[in-house]
Parts: structure tokens; sequence; C-alpha cells
């Protein structure tokens, strides 16, 4: 029942149903739900910002900006999105990796990182695209 001094509910976002991109990811021990929103402002759990991909730590979920459309973006885009929120999570959980980021922010190192593994993933088949498709 509702009361006057409950919350409104945000509708719960789905779990991502996009070919190639995963439902859930567990990182470190941590599961996470993997959602697609149509909208770069649905990204941002606080709808504050227009975001490519955001992890939320608190509610553990990765949110990635797909699209629709002719502007839905292409799986090694959101792949590589993706790989950039998994290195969000993992820096999260790791004081070791804050070491090694010498004059970049955590997210120019990140960024970096998560363009070079989606491209070796890709490229060496470890990550397999639907329908084939290649990295540009
Ligand atoms: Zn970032």
């Amino acid at each position: 029942m509702k009361t006057a001094t409950s919350k409104p509910r945000r509708r719960r976002p789905a779990a991502s149903k996009t070919p190639g991109i995963p439902r859930r990811i567990t990182i470190v021990g941590i599961e996470y739900r993997v959602v697609v929103c149509d909208d770069m402002v649905e990204v941002d759990v606080d709808r504050r910002e227009v975001l490519w991909g955001q992890a939320d730590f608190h509610g553990r979920t990765i949110r990635l900006f797909r699209g629709k459309g002719d502007r839905e973006r292409s799986v090694p885009d959101m792949l590589y999105t993706l790989l950039h929120e998994i290195g969000h999570c993992i820096f999260q959980q790791c004081e070791a990796l804050k070491a090694c980021l010498g004059p970049k922010t955590e997210h120019e190192f990140i960024d970096e990182f998560a363009s070079i593994m989606a491209d070796t993933l890709v490229r060496n088949r470890i990550c397999r695209l639907p329908g084939g498709g290649k990295l540009q």
C-alpha cells in the first residue's frame, strides 16, 4: 500500500535483450544487470546528464545507450562502452589499479584500456559479434 511518505517507485528497466550484449555480468563477485537505453538521458540513473554508459555501483547495473531506428549504435560500439563500464567496476574494487594511472584520470585510463580490449577480444574471436560483424 502506498502511504503519504512512501517514495514513488521508479520502474525497473529491463535487462539487455541486445544480441552480443550480456544481460548480466559478474565482476569481482558482484553481479550487475546490463540495461540498454534508447535515450542518452535514461542512461544516467539520476537523469541529469546525457551519457554513453554508466556503472551504477549502488543499483548494481551497467547502463548502455543503444539508441533506436537509424540512430541505433552498433554492437562493437556498445561492446566498447560495456568494457569501459566494466573497467569502472573493476577500479571500484581494486585499489592497486589506481597506482597505474600516472598522469591520466581514471576515465582516460579506462577509456584507452577498453578500446584496446574491445579490439583484441573481437579480432581474436574471443568475443564474437552477432552475424559475424567486424570492427571498423
Ligand atoms: Zn568513464
